[in-house]
């Protein structure tokens, strides 16, 4: 099947039979019936449609090596730089299509399978069956186009301890025994964002597990599809209101809902195991494959293309209001330009680094891809903050649609206009700006930049022990050697940084 529609993604998803609790209330299938996701699955058919303009046809799909169908940009095993570029203006296109709100679009775990299933021969160090399974999983998954949630995260209960020493030890998923046609799972994981209304579900390691005999039945990674028997998602209450979208512009499009994911003894087919029990591996399977580097590259094409808007958005709400001239108002919106140009430089940085790991699969640079998601999660953080700042209470004079251009009409002319907009047109633009920095939609997006890629408190540690810090301290040692001349110190500076190379 080539890359799909939004038609047919529409249809396989209402065919589904996932299990899903939100607002109180159990379904099972029929998920496009459910009003809190409608507006969802809206938004992804069109990501889909994308795929299917015939001016995009060669940025967002190539031909597969198998059928000679087009598939998925993002499916594409990059052999050149120049396949690099392809991939990232593929994930630009989507990401500029929800200005980077929607964080979990197909491409993201895209790339973890592709770099997985280019990394076979690392799969079968621990069985050959794994090497095959992750294999024939990426191919089915190019193949149909589907689109995948994930889950990590052991449940919050005690982080003081591991998962095998909580309260009880089917908490945390966990593999409770095998039969003959696979491993029966038992607990809960978090957060699937998009989890009911993905086909797939991965479930992979996320925190270093300890390797005692305990542990190791929470060391896997797997795939099964959402509507898995006793597979179940429980949702966070949705923030798409069913508003229109002048009232919640972004809510109302982009509302990527998270859920927790149960495992009512769930049957997972050995043909659908990369890993089993196997904590060393389990805790080497990001880097070792390169699937960290491709999903970082993924993040980073999409926080760059947020960040556009963000500069967007702050330009025009200033120019609004005529305060674009004050020096604070100038050191804010340059703020925003400096985080814009850090993340492409960045983001080029890596592509241009880009070299083929031990598989031969093509891998942005890695140093410049830690660095930025070390560095966004923080640095998008001042975003809602600035917006807040240079809107103040524009964003609470803030009529709704039906006052707008109804009774309130003339008020919001004569009233609301600004320096060098309407008053319905202002409206609208603040409307924006307060689901960007204010709405509960906001508050969501703020902590997803922060946590969704991990703990940046952990993720910071494994740059601090990960990173070749010994030129530089040599060439500080060779500063304090003051018995060495000038010139010692900068060939003995120069030989350590070659040799870092
Ligand atoms: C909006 C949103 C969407 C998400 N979507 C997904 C998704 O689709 N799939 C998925 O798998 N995950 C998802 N996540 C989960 C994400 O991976 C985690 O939030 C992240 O890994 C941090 O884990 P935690 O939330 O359990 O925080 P915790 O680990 O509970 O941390 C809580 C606090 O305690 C500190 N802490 C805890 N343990 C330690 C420790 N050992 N050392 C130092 N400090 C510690 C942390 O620094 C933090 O301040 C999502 C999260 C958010 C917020």
């Amino acid at each position: 099947m080539p890359a799909r529609s939004g038609q047919e993604y529409i249809e396989r998803i209402s065919e589904s039979g996932i299990d899903v609790e939100i607002h109180g209330e159990r379904t099972v299938g029929a998920i496009g019936a459910i009003p809190a996701f409608k507006n969802l699955i809206r938004t992804y058919a069109d990501l889909y449609d994308l795929q299917h303009e015939p001016e995009l046809r060669d940025t967002m799909t190539y031909e597969s090596p198998t059928s000679d169908e087009r598939v998925g940009m993002s499916f594409l095993q990059p052999r050149s730089v120049e396949d690099i570029v392809r991939r990232r203006e593929m994930m630009q296109t989507w990401a500029r299509h929800s200005n980077g709100m929607l964080g979990r679009t197909g491409d993201y775990l895209a790339a973890a399978v592709m770099a997985m299933a280019a990394s076979a021969d690392w799969f079968a160090q621990a069985d050959p069956k794994f090497a095959e399974n992750v294999v024939n999983y990426y191919e089915h998954v190019r193949e149909n186009d589907l689109l995948l949630t994930h889950t990590l995260v052991t449940p919050q209960i005690n982080r003081a301890v591991g998962a095998s020493e909580q309260k009880d030890p089917y908490l945390a998923a966990r593999i409770v025994r095998h039969e003959d046609s696979g491993v029966v799972v038992r607990g809960a994981r978090l957060l699937a964002t998009i989890g009911p209304v993905a086909d797939e579900l991965v479930v992979m390691p996320s925190t270093v597990i300890r390797a005692g005999p305990d542990d190791a039945p929470y060391a896997y990674a797997f795939a099964i599809p959402t509507d898995t028997p006793g597979l179940r998602f429980l949702c966070r209450e949705s923030f798409d209101t069913g508003r229109s979208h002048f009232d919640h512009p972004l809510g109302s499009r982009f509302e990527e809902i998270d859920s927790i994911v149960i495992f009512d003894d769930v049957l997972v087919p050995y043909e659908r195991c990369f890993l089993l029990e196997d904590p060393a591996l389990c805790n080497a399977i990001y880097s070792d494959t390169c699937a960290a580097a491709h999903m970082t590259h993924q993040v980073v094409s999409r926080t760059v293309a947020k960040t556009e808007y963000m500069l967007g958005l702050v330009s025009l709400i200033t120019e609004a209001i005529g305060i674009g001239g004050f020096p604070h108002v100038q050191e804010k919106i340059a703020e925003v330009i400096t985080t814009l140009e850090i993340g492409k430089a960045l983001l080029h940085s890596a592509e241009a680094g880009a070299a083929p790991n031990s598989a031969g699969l093509y891998t942005p640079a890695w140093a410049p891809l830690n660095a930025c998601r070390n560095w966004y999660p923080k640095a998008s953080q001042r975003f809602p903050e600035i917006l807040r700042q240079l809107a103040a209470s524009g964003l609470m004079a803030l009529p709704t649609e039906a006052d707008v251009f109804g009774p309130g009409h003339e008020d919001v002319e004569r009233y609301l206009q600004g320096a060098a907009i309407d008053g319905p047109d202002r409206v609208r633009l603040f409307r924006l700006a307060w689901d960007t920095c204010l709405s509960a939609f906001a508050g969501r997006q703020t902590l997803y930049e922060y946590f969704f890629f991990g703990d940046p408190v952990r993720m910071a540690g494994a740059l601090v022990e990960s990173y070749d810090r010994e030129p530089y301290k040599e060439r500080v040692k060779a500063f304090l050697a003051r018995d060495a001349s000038p010139l010692e110190i900068a060939v003995a500076a120069d030989s350590a940084l070659a040799e870092s190379r």
